[in-house]
């Protein structure tokens, strides 16, 4: 196994049948977001010799997209378990229907960590109204893996179709969580742009707060973000693609043209996820 991404957006046509904004998506990212079925996409990672994290955002009461589900989501990882690592997802809004459904998808569906999205979920990750979905996580020792920074979803249209980015700005979002639940771990997913030096500050004050490096190619990163991940944060950065949006592919080339030290890569494509996913 050369990496783990740890940010894999399942897109197979069921998905991609469900998202309202799938024609926006396409328009901002110019990219066509192409159907993979299950396993192609599985077929995909094995050529690529990755595993992958993968899930589907149940944000429900946001949007009005109906959720796929954790079932369908479990059953996939379940059928490539050789390359797939199931997250769950639940709509903070659904209360204490997300909590047992959490509590359910973790112990039952054997997935092993969950997914939000606060800006297409629409909450505050700091609310404490929702603090009870972090003590699941916490109890079971999984992950959090949280969107931070500017989204594509609803950019270049007319308010952002509705769309708040206040919601996903590190300080106080992920700082607060963290600080609250020392016990779990955090991962701050992307290079949480135009919060970058703040994510970078509180991955480094807070023990328990990783990030991914997914949504961007390497070849743009700001030049603060590279000096981190090879000093301070080497043992705290992980690789992840944000697929359909960008290829794994496109990601390693372009991280292989950037200015990363050598003995750092290994650890951002593999071994910082495989501690913080807790595989052997
Ligand atoms: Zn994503």
């Amino acid at each position: 196994m050369r990496a783990i991404d740890v940010h894999v957006h399942l897109s197979t046509p069921e998905v991609l049948e469900r998202d309202s904004m799938r024609a926006q998506k396409e328009t901002y990212f110019k990219t066509s977001l192409r159907a993979m079925t299950a396993a192609e996409m599985a077929e995909m990672y094995r050529r690529l010799e990755m595993k992958a994290v993968i899930f589907v955002i149940d944000k429900e009461a946001g949007s009005g997209d109906p959720f796929i589900g954790n079932d369908y989501v479990a059953k996939v990882a379940s059928e490539h378990p050789d390359v797939f690592i199931g997250f769950a997802s639940v709509d903070p809004w659904k209360g204490r229907t997300a909590v047992r459904e959490l509590e359910r998808a973790l112990t039952e569906l054997g997935l092993r960590g969950l997914k939000l999205q606060p800006a297409t979920q629409a909450f505050y990750p700091n609310d404490r109204q929702f603090y009870s979905v972090y003590e699941v996580c916490a109890k079971h020792r999984v992950p959090v893996l949280i969107h931070t920074g500017h989204t594509g979803i609803g950019a270049g249209t007319p308010g952002g179709s509705g769309i708040r980015l206040r919601y996903t700005r590190p300080i106080p979002c992920i700082d607060d969580v963290a600080a609250d639940f020392p016990e779990l771990t955090i991962i701050g997913a992307h290079p949480s742009w135009p919060w970058q030096e703040e994510m970078l500050a509180v991955a480094l004050h807070k023990a328990n707060v990783y990030m991914d490096l997914s949504g961007w190619s390497p070849k743009y990163f700001a030049p603060s973000l590279i000096q981190y991940a090879n000093t301070l944060l080497q043992d705290k950065v992980m690789f992840g693609s944000d697929f359909p949006v960008l290829s794994p592919e496109r990601w390693l080339k372009d991280f292989e043209g950037a200015p990363f030290k050598d003995e750092v890569r290994p650890k951002i494509l593999l071994e910082n996820a495989r501690r913080v996913l807790g595989l052997p």
